[in-house]
């Protein structure tokens, strides 16, 4: 904001109108064309003249005194305090706005606007802008399941898939729903082979469809991943995405970053990291119990220590499905930054199919490029999907927070 000479004149000789003999006199009104700042291209910017001041009702003139060279396009209200504009090239800007009371006096402002490119928003890698990804999936409906491994998650504030055998379904497995693990369907039975040739689809059928309908209408855990009987699945006849969102080992969120493991004590705590690493990748270990029981148990100190080195690493620790969503999101969404607000550009996300499968959150977090780069972190919560098209809109003032839970959608 540049200050006229008129008003500097005012200024500096208050004391004149004590000796004036016209009484009646006004005081001039004084023109405040705002603050100089940085807008972006595209953006409709907005000139505003409300602060400034008279005595008598205002009359308002914004005139356009420079811009980048080429640059064309006209002021929307230039007879008012507020008048707002699109520029059409990057550079600098100056407006001059001029109040007048309707007597003799008027006074100027002038305002510089810079405008820039806006900063870029990406979706990070992984949530939280984590290096990498590890999911843990417990299978077989094993009593330590809850006995040890899930406490020892709670303990590290960190969540596990556990894959549940529905005839042999455990009751804590509701307390462990509860507490934010994941339930998967690790078939009725266990008893059916997906890859053996002579295992007819009714059988496998029953086997997705009669797990999927404990959990759902018995257990009310709607749960999105399928986790196949040993591993193995007919990769030319595939079912489970009739019932299943994901599954474990044949997934359509399946790429060259993510990794697959068994965690068997012969294994070493790096074998994990470097897999976990490589291309900052997602690393999917499986395993069944901890200290003597089921198949392949691991000891529940070796899993201990290993949790206890994850927290302090920049991987990220979350359920199976939470991870494979994450990955989905980041494939299908961009945002960008426009009128001040983050707009995401989500068409290709299918929330409707989604919620079919049973997803109720979709964790996401963004970068904003700016001077200071700028993470933002949260889930989609929004119970009214589908939003599309404009999408979200998170408010361009609160991205100065490093984090952020998006709790409803703009309408
Ligand atoms: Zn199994």
């Amino acid at each position: 904001m540049k200050i006229s000479l008129i008003v500097l004149l005012f200024l500096i000789l208050p004391g004149c109108n004590i000796h004036d003999n016209t009484k009646t006199m006004n005081n001039p009104p004084i023109a405040n064309a705002g603050e100089d700042f940085v807008g972006f291209i595209g953006d409709e910017i907005t000139l505003d003249g409300s602060l400034s001041t008279g005595e008598a009702n205002l009359t308002y003139n914004w005139s356009l005194i420079s811009t980048p060279q080429g640059s064309s396009f006209s002021l929307k209200n230039a007879n008012s305090a507020i008048s707002t504009f699109i520029p059409d090239l990057i550079g600098e800007y100056s407006f001059r706005l001029t109040v007048s009371d309707g007597g003799l006096a008027s006074s100027k402002d002038f305002i510089y606007v810079d405008i820039t490119n806006p900063p870029t928003v990406t979706v990070a890698k992984w949530h939280d802008n984590m290096d990498s990804a590890i999911s843990f999936d417990w299978d077989d409906s094993n009593l330590t399941h809850c006995s040890v491994i899930a406490p020892l998650f709670d303990k590290y504030d960190l969540k596990a898939t556990f894959g549940v055998i529905t005839d042999t379904w455990l009751e804590c497995y509701q307390t462990l729903s509860s507490n934010g693990h994941e339930i998967a369907s690790h078939s009725k039975s266990h008893k059916v082979n997906f890859g053996f040739y002579d295992v007819t689809n009714d059988e496998k059928r029953n086997e997705l469809e009669a797990s999927l309908k404990f959990l759902t209408q018995e257990k009310l855990i709607k749960p999105t991943l399928f986790i196949h009987p040993w591993n193995s699945i007919d990769l030319n006849n595939i079912l489970y995405d009739e019932y299943y969102l994901f599954s474990r080992i044949h997934n359509l969120y399946d790429t060259e970053e993510n990794y697959q493991a068994n965690i068997i004590s012969s294994h070493g705590l790096e074998f994990f990291i470097d897999l976990a690493n490589k291309n900052n990748g997602w690393l999917k270990i499986a395993g069944h119990s901890v200290d003597g029981e089921g198949w392949q148990p691991i000891k529940s100190s070796d899993l201990e220590d290993f949790l206890a080195y994850l927290i302090k690493q920049n991987i990220w620790v979350d359920t199976h499905s939470h991870i494979a969503l994450y990955q989905m999101a980041r494939t299908h969404i961009t945002a960008n930054i426009k009128n001040g607000k983050i707009v995401l550009n989500d068409e290709l996300i299918d929330y409707e199919l989604l919620r079919s499968y049973g997803v109720t959150d979709l964790p996401l977090t963004f970068i904003i490029d700016s001077i200071e780069p700028i993470k933002i972190s949260g889930y989609l919560t929004c119970n009214d999907y589908p939003y599309s098209g404009e999408g979200l809109m998170f408010d361009y003032n609160i991205m100065s927070q490093a984090e952020l839970v998006y709790e409803s959608c703009a309408n």
